[in-house]
């Protein structure tokens, strides 16, 4: 989701890569939950997200909604999932009882960022690191991919940045297009990408969400 905020104001005022140390480790948390608490709608998933957790809990996206873990809003224009807060606590459905995430080891991609968040420019996207946010004020430096803890960074932010690039494209395509339209094209991108499951190990998802991109591109006639 795209904010228009001054960068000056919430971070230090840094762009960093993911070899770059930051100062954003905040200890395993220790007993702090503040950032899976009153979250809104702002924890928006993207397929990996889906993927990762369909490995990990074995929910597919259907039951992810259907059992309350991730609804449906709009973000961008788009029909995008986001993580669920809980009614009473205000809390995110996947934290426990003891205040520790239950999917820690497939929490999703802005969930591993964070404090950190993505400053997109010229066809690719730097970190910032957002002051305002992380509650613990003794953060150590740690190198942003170790922070993330995703393997292959590379082929990763290849993967966020053409599914950015891509969300651009239907944003401004939806510009164009009556509300009739519009609706069709939200609900076609909600089943090829995250609707209809993707099987597999890591690569196989790099490759199947490919093919999904470039066979929906054709379809939609975006040009990149
Ligand atoms: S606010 Fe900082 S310390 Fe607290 S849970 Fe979030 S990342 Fe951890
Ligand atoms: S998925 Fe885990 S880390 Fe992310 S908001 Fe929920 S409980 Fe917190």
């Amino acid at each position: 989701m795209k904010r228009n905020v001054d960068l000056r104001e919430i971070s230090d005022g840094r762009l960093y890569t993911a070899e770059d140390m930051v100062r954003a480790d905040c200890h395993d948390c220790q007993g702090c939950s503040a950032c899976c608490h009153g979250m809104g709608t702002s924890i928006i998933l993207d397929p990996m997200d889906i993927w990762r957790l369909y490995r990990g809990t074995g929910m597919d996206f259907s039951e992810l909604v259907s059992r309350g873990y991730v609804e449906l809003g709009i973000a961008d224009g788009m029909i995008l999932p986001h993580l669920k807060m809980r009614e009473e606590s205000d809390a995110c459905r996947f934290l426990d009882p003891a205040g520790r995430c239950s999917v820690h080891g497939y929490r999703p991609g802005i969930c591993r960022m964070f404090p950190l968040g993505r400053y997109y420019e010229g066809g690719g996207f730097r970190y910032f690191l957002q002051v305002h946010e992380c509650r613990k004020n003794n953060r150590s430096k740690i190198k942003i991919k170790k922070w993330l803890g995703i393997p292959n960074i590379k082929e990763y932010e290849g993967y966020i940045r053409d599914w950015h690039d891509f969300l651009g494209q239907c944003e401004k395509g939806l510009t164009e297009l009556d509300e009739q339209n519009a609706r069709t094209l939200r609900i076609y991108v909600l089943r090829i990408f995250f609707q209809d499951p993707y099987e597999g190990e890591e690569k196989d998802f790099y490759h199947e969400f490919r093919e999904r991109l470039r066979e929906t591109e054709e379809k939609l006639q975006l040009g990149r």
